[in-house]
């Protein structure tokens, strides 16, 4: 029986010189590299460079890069592939907070191509992405085997001994994936589609300890099954520490992750501490550090020794609004 395991790679060479400069002459599609014939849109051709190394075996173990002719090779992408891009453009205009948080649009635009890239090389359909979750879900399983299934990948870095880049298509689409890769593809689709169905739910904190955030008060976070055990950190504070009163007994209780970060980054609990959780929670990314003798009362939940925990964090302040302008405002 044949297995996608064992589906070799096939790839065919033609019989002659690649001129990267011959916009009449076929070129591979750079992704799933199918044969593409000319005449082609100058616009829709790039040259690719290899580095001019090889790897070459000495002593039939020993490798080491051997210098070779800088190898140019022209490649386009076919109608199916360009298409792809497209949805790829799409997918980040939908979702702007993702293409954000990656910060460079052309990295967001390479990794979506090449997450929907190593879904269709295994003949998956694209599942709905109808939120920021779905879409950093895709990205978080799919993108880095995406980049390696590309036929293009073959194309730059050292030259393989023997290739005839510029000369060589898949016999069909991604037939030149090989099956090692094939096989990471098969374990990353099925860990996306399973943490896909994963969808997080309101985790509250684990019994025995104060129903809230010991700093923010939260009472419950998002997380999936995989995960819920994780989201809360175990803390233990002196209530003096964060606005409560002098000498009031130590708590034992949980933060949330963002508190935990707050913590980290302050490098201990206290009003550092809260201050980072206050900035990461009102999304406020720069703000004045000193002289606000307005956020120098800020209590904890854990200070203020309220039962009830809060819906919104730090919602027990009061006005969080009023909140995020004192922290806005230059001192
Ligand atoms: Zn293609
Ligand atoms: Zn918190």
């Amino acid at each position: 029986m044949t297995t996608a395991t064992d589906t070799p790679i096939t790839v065919v060479t033609l019989d002659r010189e690649h001129d990267p400069h011959d916009l009449s002459a076929p070129l591979a599609c750079r992704d799933c590299g199918i044969r593409v014939d000319g005449p082609h849109d100058r616009a829709n051709v790039e040259v690719l460079q290899s580095s001019g190394f090889r790897m070459e075996t000495i002593l039939g173990s020993v490798e080491r890069e051997r210098p070779s002719p800088i190898v140019h090779t022209a490649v386009t992408r076919c109608e199916s592939c360009a298409e792809r891009v497209s949805l790829a453009n799409e997918l980040l205009d939908q979702f702007p907070k993702v293409r954000l948080r990656i910060g460079s649009r052309s990295i967001a635009d390479a990794r979506v191509l090449n997450a929907l890239i190593a879904l269709d090389a295994l003949g998956v359909r694209l599942p709905k992405i109808d939120s920021d979750r779905e879409l950093v879900l895709l990205l978080n399983h799919m993108t880095r085997t995406g980049s390696a299934v590309r036929f293009d990948a073959r194309l730059t870095g050292p030259t393989r001994p023997g290739a005839a880049p510029g000369c060589e298509f898949s016999a069909a689409p991604w037939t030149h994936v090989p099956a090692d890769i094939r096989g990471k593809l098969r374990g990353a689709t099925a860990a996306y589609l399973k943490a896909r169905v994963d969808t997080p739910r309101p985790i509250a904190p684990p019994d025995g300890h104060p129903r809230g955030c010991l700093l923010c008060g939260v009472s419950t976070q998002l997380a999936t099954a995989a995960t819920a055990s994780t989201v809360w950190a175990r803390l233990s504070i002196s209530p003096d520490r964060v606005g409560g009163e002098r000498g009031a007994k130590r708590v034992n209780g949980v933060v949330c992750r963002i508190c935990d970060r707050a913590i980290d980054k302050a490098g201990s609990v206290g009003p550092s501490a809260m201050e980072e959780s206050l900035a990461a929670h009102l999304e406020i990314r720069e703000w004045a550090y000193l002289d606000r003798p307005e956020l120098h009362g800020v209590q904890s939940w854990a200070a203020t020794g309220r039962t009830k925990p809060n819906d919104i964090p730090w919602s027990h302040l009061g006005d969080l609004k009023h909140v995020a302008s004192l922290m806005r405002s230059p001192a």
